[in-house]
């Protein structure tokens, strides 16, 4: 192993260097890292002389693409490799895949791929890294048709522990290709990967606001009512308090609403019949849904777009009985003083049920619903909200069957996965990565 940086083509940043304070900062605000030294790598060379680097200084190694994902600070036994130059996208629109570097996010490549009629299997937020969410697994507003993100990719392009580059795909690197696919990213650097994308130039979908006070009404007919959608519909709902801010449209701002998230491939007739009952459940503030090209798979869910300091948890449920949501209402309902940003409920099942020909460490894949609980560490709440995601979490823990990956921060992974899947992770983190260089941003639970 090398320990010089001079074959660099990236960026270093030092603490002191001008660049620091940019580099070290991400999408989540709260989490601001302060590692020995940032690289910031231009090509899958720099990657290389990062981590062979780091190896022989004895730094842990953490990627960071966006941030979207991070979850604790790094201190100063760490590189911390970025990711964002490593842009590159490339659509095959006759194999229907597309080849991303470990830079791109989910809205690039949606863009890319509209032209074709095609689209990536992608999280509700287009600002998402492509190779972040495959490593935790993927669930977007269309996940009951489409499944896990995690589920489409085809290989791998990585950096191991030894500071060799590999492609790594079902035949040549079976361990590898199982661990990357949603067991966190720990195990290697993706500085690439390709993924199969879908046949779909549009969907029908969007946004409903109720007002927060008939969130009980709400919730429980969403309850009913959602086990009775086919599969080419994907639902969730979310109690929302937003704040005060200008770029909100004036309905929505500052306001209690319950956010009902609805996104389908079937026809329009089909969907806006299903939705009706709900429409009707109360009076509607905001009513976005109707056919969009892929490209406005974003306003499904909503999500902001701008860096915040967040703190953030939730767990799977097996259901959703009457009395989970009168808990989640105790917690987050009408006259409930609560700090949260949003609490959300997805309905899972469908296509994130199918396990793919290939096995992979995805987790989640056999709840009902999924539990969220986020909210934004700034003054004067900011010191409440860690307390208040963990009240949400617990207040549904008769109902909880497990946790997915990207929806499970601070807590115990070992209910994420089946004991046979965590010790397979387990073994392939020890076998690849045997003295711990890489760092993820959920580490496996010892
Ligand atoms: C607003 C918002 C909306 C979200 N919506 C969804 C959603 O709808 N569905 C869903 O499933 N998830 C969702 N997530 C979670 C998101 O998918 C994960 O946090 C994901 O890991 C973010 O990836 P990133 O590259 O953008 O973030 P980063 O913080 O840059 O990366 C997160 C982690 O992924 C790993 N990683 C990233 N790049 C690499 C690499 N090149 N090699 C190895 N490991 C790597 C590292 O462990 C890293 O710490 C959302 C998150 C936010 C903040």
């Amino acid at each position: 192993m090398t320990s010089t940086l001079d074959q660099l083509t990236g960026t270093v940043h030092r603490p002191g260097d001008p660049g620091y304070p940019a580099a070290v900062t991400g999408y989540n605000l709260a989490v601001v890292h302060a590692p020995a030294l940032v690289v910031e790598a231009q090509t899958v060379d720099d990657v290389v002389t990062a981590v062979r680097y780091a190896a022989a200084e004895g730094l842990a190694v953490t990627v960071q693409n966006t941030g979207h994902g991070a979850r604790h600070p790094v201190g100063p036994d760490t590189l911390l490799l970025r990711t964002g130059a490593l842009d590159g996208v490339a659509v095959d629109p006759v194999g229907r895949t597309v080849t991303v570097g470990a830079g791109v996010t989910s809205g690039q490549v949606v863009a890319a791929a509209a032209p074709h009629g095609l689209a990536l299997v992608a999280g509700a937020a287009p600002s998402v890294g492509v190779v972040g969410m495959a490593t935790g697994g993927g669930m977007g507003p269309l996940a009951r048709a489409l499944g896990f993100a995690a589920d489409r990719v085809r290989s791998f392009e990585v950096v191991t522990a030894d500071g060799e580059q590999r492609h790594v795909a079902a035949d040549s690197e079976p361990d590898l290709f199982f661990a990357l696919r949603g067991g966190g990213g720990g195990v290697a650097v993706i500085t690439a990967l390709t993924a199969d994308l879908v046949e779909l130039p549009g969907f029908w979908g969007g946004a409903v606001f109720f007002p927060g006070a008939h969130a009980a009404a709400v919730l429980h007919a969403w309850r009913t009512w959602a086990p009775t959608l086919p599969t080419e519909v994907t639902t969730s709902i979310a109690l929302l308090r937003l704040p005060d801010l200008p770029d909100l449209p004036p309905p929505l701002r500052g306001q209690f609403l319950v956010h009902l998230r609805i996104a389908s491939t079937g026809s329009p007739d089909d969907g806006a019949a299903l939705l009706a009952p709900m429409r009707a459940v109360a009076p509607v503030v905001v009513d976005t849904v109707g056919p969009r090209p892929y490209t406005e798979i974003g306003a499904v869910h909503l999500d902001p777009e701008q860096p915040a300091p967040t703190a953030d948890s939730g767990c799977l449920l097996g259901g959703l009985p009457a009395a989970a949501v009168d808990a989640l209402l105790a917690v987050a309902g009408p006259g409930v003083e609560t700090p949260l940003l949003a609490v959300e409920l997805r309905q899972l099942g469908g296509a994130l049920a199918v396990r793919p020909e290939v096995p992979d460490a995805v987790s989640g894949r056999d709840a009902a619903f999924s539990l969220f609980a986020v909210g934004v560490l700034a003054p004067p709440v900011a010191a409440q909200v860690p307390a208040a995601v963990r009240a949400a979490v617990a207040a549904l823990a008769p109902w909880r069957s497990g946790l997915q990956y990207g929806f499970a921060a601070g807590q115990d992974l070992t209910e994420a996965w089946t004991p046979s899947v965590l010790a397979r992770l387990r073994r392939v983190t020890r076998d690849r990565d045997p003295d711990g260089l890489f760092r993820a941003a959920q580490q496996l639970p010892a």
